[in-house]
This record gives structure tokens, sequence and C-alpha cells, in this order.
């Protein structure tokens, strides 16, 4: 398994980093998490197949996370030759389908009829997917908006788990810990500091505190605004908040890789 950051930035426009983007590819599948603004430029520039994408994962609705899914659906349509036949899986929470149906009226019939087929599939906690490769889906609601998911895909002998937009009220981190425990790489958010934070996004002690749960081989952290980065050493915040394991907070185009057989 492969896992690449394609954009590891939030909302605020920055020079060097795409909205939120991951790329998970393993032997069969090539996999999208999440396709925010700039993520099907950030794919092209670093040579990853945005033409052979299999699956789309949404974790939810938020613009920095799902913006770049018109352009990506226009580029399979029209900007391949030849013509794209094999099908895309998306992978969402409920509102899925409502939602691609509202880009199709809004903007054409591509979003729901590129020339292949579009299969959308709303997951809900507890009934995980498996995508054609063999690959399983499950996801667990987080505390962010109405739809918001955390993710957690398994297979090819890794797992990759990641909590998409999350808050940590009181007493939920054994909950959302146990759901994304013992994965090789978990991609986190760590949106605000800890002053700053609410219940919807996660700091570096709220991060600490997950990830103490979550025990994860690598935390990758990410979705850190930019005046946070710049401020702090966030690396060393969600250490010095007791967390032990490995980490790293990670820039578009990094990488992490997994050999089949290793
Ligand atoms: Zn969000």
């Amino acid at each position: 398994m492969r896992l690449v950051a394609v954009g590891t930035g939030t909302v605020v426009p920055e020079k060097n980093r795409g909205c939120t983007c991951f790329y998970l590819e393993s032997e069969g599948s090539r996999i999208l998490l999440d396709c925010g603004s700039g993520a099907v430029q950030g794919l092209a520039r670093r040579s990853l197949a945005w033409q052979t994408l299999t699956d789309l994962i949404v974790t939810h609705f938020h613009t920095d996370h799902v913006g770049a899914i018109p352009g990506l659906l226009f580029a399979l349509k029209h900007g391949m030759r030849p013509t794209r036949r094999e099908p895309l899986d998306v992978w969402g929470p409920r509102g899925t389908r409502r939602l691609f149906a509202a880009l199709a009226e809004a903007l054409g019939e591509f979003i729901l009829d590129p020339g292949f087929p579009l299969r959308i599939h709303e997951l809900s906690a507890g009934a995980p997917g498996r995508t054609a490769d063999g690959l399983e889906v499950a996801v667990h609601g987080t505390p962010h908006t109405e739809e918001s998911q955390a993710v957690r895909i398994r297979g090819d002998g890794a797992t990759v788990a990641y909590t998409g937009d999350t808050g940590l009220p009181e007493g939920t981190a054994e909950a959302l810990g146990a759901f994304l425990r013992g994965a090789d790489v978990l991609v986190a958010e760590c949106s605000l500091t800890d002053e700053e934070v609410g219940d919807n996004h996660l700091s570096p002690a709220r991060l600490a505190d997950l990830a103490s749960e979550a025990r994860p081989g690598l935390l990758w952290i990410t979705h850190v605004y930019p005046h946070v980065r710049t401020r702090h050493d966030v690396a060393e915040l969600v250490r010095s908040a007791g967390y032990e394991g490995t980490l790293r907070v990670v820039e578009d185009g990094d990488e992490w890789s997994r050999s089949h057989r290793a």
C-alpha cells in the first residue's frame, strides 16, 4: 500500500498546500480520500494516476473536502484519450447521492453520467463497504457536521485510517479511538490551538488524547490552520500533551508505503 499526501491544507488558500486530499494505492486500487479544491492539479503535479482512480471516499461536504469533485469528473469525461470506461465507486455519508444530484442539476449531467459507471455508496457506522478490489471501507460518525465521518480502509496487508474533520468533546476519545485503533497510518486533523478549539475540530491536546487511544504505527498530522503552524511546533505540542508514538506534520507530496509481502 502507498499513501500520498496530495492536499494537507485547510480552507485557507496557501502557496504550497492544497485543500484536503490523500491518494491511497494498493495492488488493484487507486483511491482518493477527500477531493478538496486543487486536488486534481495536485494529483497531476505528482504524476499520480487521476485517469484511473477506482474509488473516491468523501468524509463530509465542506468545500475544502469536496470542492474538486466536479473538476475531477469533468476531466475524467472530457480530458482523457482514449475515453474512460472503467467504473468509479464513490463512498460517502448519507446525503452523498443528494450532493451529486444537486451538482448535476447545477453543472450538468456529466456529474452523474460521466461516460462510465458512477456508483454511489452511502456508508453508515457498523455497516462497512467493500471495494471492487476487496478493501474494507468502514466509517464512524464524527462531531463536526451532521454527516461527517471518519474512515478506515483495510486490506492488502495494511490499514489506513483518517479522522476526516472531527471534534473530540469530553468523553468521546474512547469510542472514536477504538474505531481508529491499530492503523498502520492514522491521518488526523489538528486544526486549531488548545485555546481556540471548540467541539468540532481537534487541537494538539485533543489529538494527543485521540491518538493515545488509537495507537497507530504512524500518525500523520494534517489540516493545521496556517496561523497555528507558523506560530507553533505542532508536533512538539502533540508530544508534550502526552502522545508517545511516531508522528509527523505532513506536507503536500509526503509519502508512506508498505510492501504487500514485507
Ligand atoms: Zn470540515
